[in-house]
């Protein structure tokens, strides 16, 4: 059985498509805690940065690109948050690497 994320990908669990490519596929997140608020999720199943090798770095910097040409075109001029999640602590639900973009309001710091 193969993670949520993984299901999102292969399309057995129906997503709202924003970007793909080789690496990575892009979706609307079903919760959305801002106006603008997807997730950019690698098409290979990684299940957190604390998983992540040395081999991942370009991947890893490709998930930040693609979340900068999402804010490009959706044009978030005034700024944006992109954010991963990882481990208990760090509010991780799904287990497969994932960074937020989080978008069209003005977001607090510190995060709670
Ligand atoms: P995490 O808490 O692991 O950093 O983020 C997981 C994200 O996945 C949450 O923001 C949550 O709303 C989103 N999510 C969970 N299940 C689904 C789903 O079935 N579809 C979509 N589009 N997003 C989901
Ligand atoms: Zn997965």
């Amino acid at each position: 059985m193969s993670c949520l994320f993984c299901q999102i990908i292969d399309g057995s669990i129906p997503s709202k498509p924003i970007y793909q490519d080789d690496e990575c596929y892009a979706f609307a997140d079903i919760n959305p805690q801002a106006p603008v608020h997807i997730l950019i999720v690698p098409r290979k199943h990684v299940a957190s940065i604390a998983h992540a090798g040395k081999e991942h770095n370009s991947l890893v910097g490709h998930l930040h690109w693609v979340a900068a040409e999402i804010a490009r075109s959706k044009g978030l001029v005034e700024g944006y948050r992109t954010v991963i999640n990882t481990g208990e602590h760090g509010g991780q639900t799904v287990e497969h690497i994932h960074v937020h973009l989080l978008g069209g309001r003005h977001l607090a710091w510190p995060p709670g």
